[in-house]
Formats: C-alpha cells, sequence, structure tokens
C-alpha cells in the first residue's frame, strides 16, 4: 500500500498553515467544518497522528478518533436540529478518498434531506461559521 504523505492539506489545517471553521479539539483529534458540504453542517474528524487511511491506521488511534466522532456526532444533531446521522468514511483512490489523511465524515440529518454529491460546490464561508458555532454551542463535556 502507498505511504502516508505528510504533505497533505489536512496537516496543513492541524499545523494552522491553512483556515478551517474548528468546532472540537482535543490532545488527539480535531474536527472541523467541511468546506463542500454534502448536508448543511458537514464536517470531519481528524486524528492529529497521521495516517493515509483506516486501512493503515494505528488501533489507539481508531479508538481515540471513534470517541471524538461519537462527541461531534452528537453535537452535530443536536446543533443541527437533526434526527440522525450518517458517518462516513473513504478509503483509497478507487472508494472515493480525496484527501489522504484519515477522516470520519458526519452528516446530520432529517427525514427526507438529501445528500448532495461527494466534493460538490464550495459552501459560503460565512454559512460554515454559523453552522460551526452552532455545533460547537451543542459538544458535551
Ligand atoms: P474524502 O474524499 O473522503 O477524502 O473527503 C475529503 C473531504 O475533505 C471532502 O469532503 C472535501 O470537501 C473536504 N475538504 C477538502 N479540502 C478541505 C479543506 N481545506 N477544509 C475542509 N474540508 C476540506
Amino acid at each position: 500500500m502507498t505511504q502516508y504523505d505528510p504533505n497533505n492539506i489536512f496537516t496543513k489545517i492541524l499545523k494552522g498553515e491553512i483556515p478551517s471553521h474548528k468546532i472540537f479539539e482535543d490532545d488527539h483529534t480535531l474536527a472541523f467544518m467541511d468546506v463542500m458540504p454534502m448536508v448543511d453542517g458537514h464536517c470531519l474528524v481528524i486524528p492529529k497522528r497521521g495516517s493515509r487511511n483506516l486501512l493503515d491506521a494505528d488501533p489507539t488511534v481508531l479508538a481515540q478518533v471513534m470517541a471524538a466522532v461519537q462527541k461531534v456526532a452528537r453535537a452535530a444533531v443536536k446543533g443541527m436540529g437533526a434526527e440522525g446521522c450518517q458517518i462516513r468514511q473513504y478509503n483509497e483512490q478507487a472508494a472515493g478518498q480525496t484527501v489522504f489523511h484519515l477522516h470520519f465524515h458526519v452528516l446530520p440529518l432529517r427525514t427526507g434531506d438529501s445528500v448532495k454529491p461527494h466534493v460538490g460546490g464550495m459552501a459560503d464561508h460565512a454559512v460554515l461559521a454559523r453552522h460551526a458555532e452552532l455545533i460547537r454551542a451543542a459538544i458535551e463535556g
């Protein structure tokens, strides 16, 4: 399998070299808004320790990131006034992965919501900032 390349856009977000709409951060993980949301409130949760995707990740890192996925998913559902959520995760180009630093997509959903295509159009930054604020406000603990 191809090796993890630390020269990716999520590493730049982790280093603060490019901006993001942050939702949550702890010692091991970071969550921020997806700039091309498939639904309102679509956010991403990433581990700070680099791996290409789920296939090469250290199980310890997976345990840490899944705890953060649960925390962010609960906040995204509550903050966005949703009824549930999808968690999506793509591994390798053949499966739709476009950024090669492990990440989990959190999509808050209400009955009847339609999900836009993966990596579609860029969202307005003011809208992303407002959704990030709603989700941040709903984070517990
Ligand atoms: P994947 O195809 O699973 O690798 O998803 C990568 C996701 O990262 C896509 O949903 C993109 O919209 C999102 N994305 C790409 N660049 C950025 C960025 N600078 N900030 C936030 N999200 C991004």
